[in-house]
């Protein structure tokens, strides 16, 4: 904690503090009966056995979680469950006996998260639980627990219990997202919402929450339904996280070769049936290997990066870029008219690449990195070219090409019908760009 930069160590302390001070102060605001000891130990028998039946699908979901996304889970069942119908000092230890109890189990030797961070995430979620049970004992009058009946002043206080889990959710996800936009400020604000799987999945468990409560007062019981719906859940949230995975390459942001195929594939044969013209790169990076031998890998990835970026702010939203091996990029382009045009195309991002400014490593600020791309193109339809498989081909010949050629150049495969000149005025560029273009989805 103490090698995090100064700005996002003073923030940790800071919102430990508050949380630490909340958590004390509402503490003492209503007495704890033996009733409420006893559903607190129901509520956390439950947790504790869905924490321990879901650390598999966890340890997974860590796995494949991006840098800017912060950790979201189930534990919100059992910990606002409790904020609802336990006194404000038990909905606190619900929160710390759940997180305690998931560090230990979830990831017992190797842990992706210092110990610092969970410390601060649990703060967060403290502090949420506190401003919730403030709003819940101001506002419902089922408070501690939910309403019984269905009466008019039962749907007033359904009402508050949403804003109270809307606020608890709203400050817990704050507070996360300042301190990964302090510890990352190349972060966009875009990449810190986008995603919305992991909020309907808090939103979820919150919902499920919110039953738990009204069960553990009634017909305990019926809890371990709820467990046993946990797991499913959770399954689910696993499958579409991996779905995601197969089709996003997560160090560019770029489809997958396999997901850029499928979209490629689709691209061709709306081409064959209305007789449009569609083009077709393959992009690799010369001697990038020379990048990472010079500085490293992690610098290697963030050139990758700023490639992909520069690639999808050169083409057409129509355009499909896929990360289609280690350095290189293949690019769709549906609709692209002729070989003249998919010509400038492929000028315009050799251009871009080679335009690229990056701050290099190990304070070597002066130094400029010499990056460049070699880039092969094929039209369909063309001689030879009938199927996809043929397109690709074409492509990666004519990039051989121009990788002999001496590299930093574009070649058109040798079965498109005539050469375009080696330099073209930008007036001549016709197939702009409309703005970044998100990978297929
Ligand atoms: P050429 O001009 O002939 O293309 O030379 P090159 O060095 O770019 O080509 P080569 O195929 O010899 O090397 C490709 C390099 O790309 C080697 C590999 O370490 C690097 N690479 C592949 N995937 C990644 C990645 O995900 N991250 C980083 N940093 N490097 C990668
Ligand atoms: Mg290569
Ligand atoms: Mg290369």
């Amino acid at each position: 904690m103490w090698l995090a930069p100064r700005t996002v160590l003073i923030y940790v302390l800071i919102v430990n503090g508050i949380a630490l001070a909340a958590t004390l102060a509402t503490a003492w605001l209503v007495p704890i009966s033996s009733e409420d000891l006893l559903r607190f130990g129901v509520l956390g028998a439950c947790a504790v056995v869905a924490i321990e039946m879901t650390r598999q699908i966890e340890r997974k979901r860590e796995y494949v979680r991006g840098s800017t996304s912060g950790y979201i889970d189930t534990k919100a069942v059992w910990s606002f469950a409790a904020v609802l119908v336990l006194p404000p000092a038990l909905a606190s230890a619900m929160v710390i006996l759940t997180y305690f109890v998931a560090w230990c189990r979830i990831w017992p030797s190797t842990r992706p998260v210092p110990l610092y961070r969970w410390i601060f995430s649990c703060a967060t979620v403290l502090c949420g639980t506190q401003a919730a049970g403030i709003v819940l004992a101001a506002g419902s009058s089922s408070y501690p627990g939910v309403p019984a009946s269905l009466t008019l002043a039962s749907v007033f206080d359904l009402g508050i219990i949403v804003f109270a889990a809307a606020l608890r959710f709203s400050i817990n996800v704050g507070l996360v997202m300042v301190a990964i936009a302090l510890s990352n400020p190349t972060a966009r604000v875009r990449d810190l919402f986008t995603n919305f799987g992991d909020q309907l999945l808090e939103a979820g468990a919150m919902s499920l929450g919110l039953v738990a409560a009204a069960v553990v007062v009634s017909n305990p019981i019926v809890l371990v339904g709820i467990v046993v719906a946990l797991v499913a859940l959770h399954r689910g949230v696993l499958v579409h996280q991996y779905e995601q995975a197969s089709r996003i390459d997560t160090k560019t942001g770029l489809a997958t070769a396999g997901r850029w195929h499928e979209f490629a594939e689709q691209t061709l044969s709306r081409s064959e049936d209305r007789n449009a013209p569609m083009g077709l790169l393959i992009i690799d990076l010369d001697h990038f290997k020379t990048v990472n031998d010079t500085y490293g890998h992690p610098f290697g990835d963030e050139v990758l990066e700023a490639v992909a970026k520069e690639l999808l702010s050169e083409v057409r939203d129509q355009d499909a870029c896929g990360r289609w091996g280690g350095e290189e990029f293949a690019v769709a382009l549906p609709d692209v008219g002729n070989v003249q045009n998919l010509y400038n195309v492929a000028e315009r991002i050799r251009r871009r690449v080679q335009s690229i400014v990056l701050e290099t490593p190990g304070g070597r600020t002066t130094e400029t990195l010499s990056l460049s791309a070699s880039v092969g193109a094929a039209l369909y339809p063309a001689e030879g070219i009938s199927t996809l498989d043929e397109l690709i081909l074409a492509a990666d010949t004519a990039l051989y090409d121009a990788k002999n050629s001496g590299r930093n150049t574009v070649r058109l495969s040798m079965t498109v019908p005539s050469v375009p000149p080696p330099d073209l005025a930008p007036a001549e560029i016709d197939t702009k760009p409309q703005g970044s273009s998100p990978a297929p989805s």
